[in-house]
């Protein structure tokens, strides 16, 4: 049934300890009804910071000069996947800046290639590479990659055209997912929470489009001010308590509208506060993406400030993070690709209708 506005306004609204403890603990009781407490990993790797766009909120956009650009090479890449696989990571993440080009296109189907090469076909493969043909897309999806995750950030249209340059379209974005599920993808996109002039109302509209969308998969949090973008001047006077609670009720309210999508915990909460992840699991998010880009690389991937650089490759943090997880009442779907329940009860609806039909 589709989500009743006035209601996601409510939640979106709540303030106080207790009205936002009432909204967790519901959240993760539908959160356990419909999809269980494993937590499934994914780990990331920060393939590139090259981007050939300039969103103005992102530290890494075109337009910042500040810093080198880099792009992990083929060999570094397959051994941070190798290290993934072995540490029985059911999944991994490709996320860069956009590029369209031949090279990258080539590049990225040949790591596709050597990934389920040397996990023989086990490593699930979510991509987070923007917005691509529908070509590129089929390219990827036939060299192994099955999930692709595709914010579009706002769905306030006046909102979106502020916050990007002009030839940054929200319809080609938002057309983009029709493509992804035509290539076959589990289809995941979600929205920044706590952008300047956005409105609980934009919000709720956001949840919305999610539903008419049909996603399998969200990935959504806070919006973190970055000094070297045209957004600096919110560095000063942000308040990382609110942006936590804000990013907590956004996954509160999508886990109970929509109930079986996989939603995931961010590291922008991490960012916020050092147990933002596991709130996030609480508040009703089901995937983690530890960050497995090898540590050299990590100062040129700062899409917002103060994004944490922990090595989380070391057996230790991935120790610490292991128990902090089960503190919480958690476990992990080691060696699982934690596919969201929401893709096959779409496609198990899509055969009905042919069924029907014949
Ligand atoms: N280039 C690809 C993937 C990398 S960016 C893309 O844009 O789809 C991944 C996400 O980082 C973006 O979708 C955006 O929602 C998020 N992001 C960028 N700048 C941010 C900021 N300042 N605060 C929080 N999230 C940010
Ligand atoms: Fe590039 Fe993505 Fe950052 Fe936009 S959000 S500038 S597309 S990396």
């Amino acid at each position: 049934m589709r989500p009743d506005k006035k209601e996601l306004l409510q939640m979106l609204s709540l303030e106080g300890e207790k009205e936002l403890q009432e909204l967790y603990r519901r959240a993760y009781a539908v959160k356990k009804e419909y999809v269980g407490t494993t937590v499934y990993f994914r780990g990331i790797i920060e393939l590139s910071n090259i981007c050939t766009k300039n969103c103005y909120y992102c530290g890494i956009r075109s337009g910042n000069p500040d810093f080198p650009r880099y792009t992990i090479s083929l060999e570094d890449a397959l051994a941070q996947a190798e290290w993934c696989y072995q540490k029985r990571y059911g999944s991994l993440v490709i996320q860069a800046g956009e590029r369209a080009d031949k090279a990258w296109i080539d590049l990225v189907s040949e790591l596709l290639r050597g990934i389920k090469q040397l996990s023989n076909g086990e490593l699930g493969i979510t991509l987070s590479l923007g917005e691509q043909s529908l070509e590129t897309y089929q390219r990827w999806f036939e060299a192994g990659a099955h999930r692709y995750l595709l914010r579009v950030e706002t769905t306030n249209r006046t909102l979106y055209r502020e916050l990007h340059p002009a030839d940054h379209d929200f319809e080609k974005r938002r057309n983009c997912l029709a493509l992804l599920r035509k290539a076959g993808y589990q289809v995941g996109t979600g929205v920044m929470v706590g952008l300047p002039g956005q409105t609980y109302e934009d919000i709720a509209e956001d949840i919305l489009f999610f539903y008419d969308e049909d996603v399998d998969m969200l990935g959504m949090g806070p919006y973190i001010p970055h000094h070297s973008t045209p957004l600096a001047h919110l560095v000063e006077g942000f308040d990382k308590m609110q942006a936590l609670t804000q990013g907590l009720k956004l996954i509160a309210a999508c886990r109970i509208a929509l109930k079986d999508v996989n939603i995931a915990t961010t590291t922008a909460l991490q960012a916020l506060h050092p147990q933002g992840r596991e709130m996030g699991l609480l508040a009703g998010a089901n995937v983690l993406m530890p960050n497995i880009t090898d540590t050299k690389y990590r100062e040129g991937y700062q899409l917002y400030e103060g994004k944490p650089n922990l090595d989380e490759n070391a057996d230790e943090s991935l120790e610490s993070l292991a128990a902090s997880i089960e503190r919480v009442g958690e476990s992990i779907g080691y060696g699982e690709w934690g596919d969201p329940k929401h893709f096959f009860r779409r496609q198990k609806s899509v055969a009905e209708c042919r069924m029907n039909d014949e």
